[in-house]
Order: C-alpha cells, then structure tokens, then sequence
C-alpha cells in the first residue's frame, strides 16, 4: 500500500504503521456508524451576491463517533470510499437532506455533495428519485454538486447520468471549479447550473493577486455564455465578500455569512419569514 516507507526511511515506518492501523480502526467504526446513527448534516447558506437573502443550503455531513469524537468529512469520506461504503452512506445523506428541506421555505434549495463512486452506482438515479418521491421535495429544490474528478474515470457513463439528472430537472453544479487537473472539453457536454468557485481563487482575489482576479473574471464570462451562474465559495472577510460582488458571482458562501449549523439553527433563520 502506499502507507508503507521505503529502506530509506526505516525511522518514519512506526509513525506509518500507527497511521495504517488508526485507519483500520476507524473503518470498523464507520461499517456501524449508519446503523449506530452517528451521522448528521449541517446546513450552510448559500446567499444571493446582490441581496445576501438565502438561496440555499449545502448539506455537510458529520460523522460523531463515541471513540474518535466528531470526525471531518475530508478524512472520513476517502475512507468511506476505498472501503465501499460512500454509496449506503450517500443514500442516507440524500434521503436526510430532502426531508429536512421540506421543513424551510419552498424557494429555499438544498445541495447535496456526490462523489465519483456514487454516481457510477447503477442504482444512483432510482435512489435519487425515490429520495424525492419519497420526501416530497420537488426536483427543482435539488441541488447535485460533484467534482471535476467524475470526468478522469473511464467508461462510467458519468455524462449519461448527468443528462439524466438534468432531465429530471434538479440543479446541478460544478463543486471546487479550478482545482483539479480536469480540461474544459466536459463544459461542452453537460449543462451545469452552477459553477462554484473554490476558496483559494477567492481568497487571491481580495487579496488583489493578479492571476486570480483574472480567472475569477475569466469563470465568470465563461459561465455566463453558456449560461450557467456562479457561486464563490468561502467568503470569510468583508474584502472578500465585497471583491466577489464587484467580480460578478451571482452567490456566495462562506463564514462570513453563516458556517454549517445544525438542521434547527438552519430553521432559526426563518423563523420570522413569513411566506405570504
Ligand atoms: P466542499 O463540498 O467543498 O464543502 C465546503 C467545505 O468548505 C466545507 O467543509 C465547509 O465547512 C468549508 N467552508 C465553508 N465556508 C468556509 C469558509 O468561509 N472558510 C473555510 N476555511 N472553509 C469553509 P467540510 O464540511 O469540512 O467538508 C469538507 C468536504 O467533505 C466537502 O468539501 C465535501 O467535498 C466533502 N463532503 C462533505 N459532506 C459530504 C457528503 O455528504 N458527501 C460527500 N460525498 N462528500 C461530502
Ligand atoms: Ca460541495
Ligand atoms: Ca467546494
Ligand atoms: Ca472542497
């Protein structure tokens, strides 16, 4: 496995073989953590550029485990894929979200994060419309976001199942746009509602670093020909939210509106909206 150091570096292997075995333990923990309903989500904003009114909210899964307390997702979902178990997990993350966006107002969205594994699932689009069928959640409340890494893997059909979802009507974006070693060409073929804009690009632009103001400016034209809109994503600071305002996001996200939250702080935001 690549957790094992060469000749060379016989001094580190303890440190590793503790890092193998933590993994070990903690992937016998995650086989039960669904049944054992050690999962949640939160909810974080996703707020209009030119109102700051919620949009939506992108569902977060946390895993809270009574041995390793609460544990991030960036370090259990690789796990939860390379042990298979991305797709059950993925079910219930999707079920969840679509019941709990029925609790806040109807024009208010939920975005629910997929991975590459769960979408090459031969069951993901039953699944997705049952989870809708089932929660009564109109599609169009339904946000899909992936990465551009569904595009590097070979022979899954990953466009097929994109058309499929955009022809069931549900939003579907385009997650940590610019990170990847992807090309463009899949920008042809699939019509992303969303692109969202990753974190560093927005933190280099309030900072006035040249080559991400131009990307910014650059996505933001692209998006906008072949009519896709745009969200920023980790707005922190006033500068940064005033930067990505002045570029021309249609959204933002990020700290300085509101972090994850638990279903009913979520709920709290509404609670002097008055839907007539
Ligand atoms: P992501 O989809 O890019 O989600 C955004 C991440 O950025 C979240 O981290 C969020 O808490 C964080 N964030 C939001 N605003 C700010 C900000 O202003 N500053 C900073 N520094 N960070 C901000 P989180 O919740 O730890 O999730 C990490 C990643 O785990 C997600 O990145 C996503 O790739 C993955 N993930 C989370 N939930 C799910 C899920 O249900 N399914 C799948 N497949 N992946 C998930
Ligand atoms: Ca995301
Ligand atoms: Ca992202
Ligand atoms: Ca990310």
């Amino acid at each position: 496995s690549k957790d094992q150091g060469g000749g060379a570096h016989n001094q580190y292997e303890p440190k590793l073989h503790v890092h193998a075995e933590e993994r070990r333990v903690m992937e016998i923990a995650l086989r039960k953590a669904l049944d054992n309903e050690e999962f949640s989500l939160n909810y974080q904003p996703v707020v209009s550029a030119d109102t700051g009114g919620v949009m939506g909210f992108e569902a977060l899964l946390r895993w809270t485990n009574p041995e390793f307390g609460v544990v991030s997702p960036a370090k259990f979902i690789p796990l939860a894929e390379d042990a298979r178990l991305i797709v059950p997990i993925g079910e219930w993350v999707m079920r969840t979200a679509c019941k709990e966006a029925m609790n806040w107002p109807s024009t208010v969205k939920v975005a629910v994060n997929v991975s590459a594994d769960q979408l090459s699932d031969p069951n993901f689009l039953d699944m997705v419309v049952s989870a809708l069928q089932d929660s009564q959640l109109p599609a169009q409340r339904l946000e899909i976001e992936v990465t551009e890494s569904i595009f590097m893997r070979e022979g899954t059909g990953a466009t097929e199942v994109l058309d499929q979802i955009i022809a069931l009507g549900i939003n579907l974006s385009l997650d940590d746009f610019g990170t990847g070693y992807s090309s463009l060409g899949y920008l042809r073929k699939t019509r992303f509602t969303t692109i969202k804009v990753d974190r560093s690009f927005v933190q280099g632009a309030a900072k006035k670093v040249p080559e991400s103001l131009a990307i910014i400016r650059a996505v933001v034209a692209m998006a906008d020909s072949l009519g896709m809109s745009t969200t920023a994503e980790g707005a922190e600071t006033e500068e940064e939210v005033k930067m990505i305002q002045k570029l021309g996001c249609r959204k933002i996200q990020g700290y300085y509106f509101g972090r994850p939250m638990a279903p009913h702080d979520a709920l709290d935001l509404f609670r002097n909206f008055d839907p007539d």
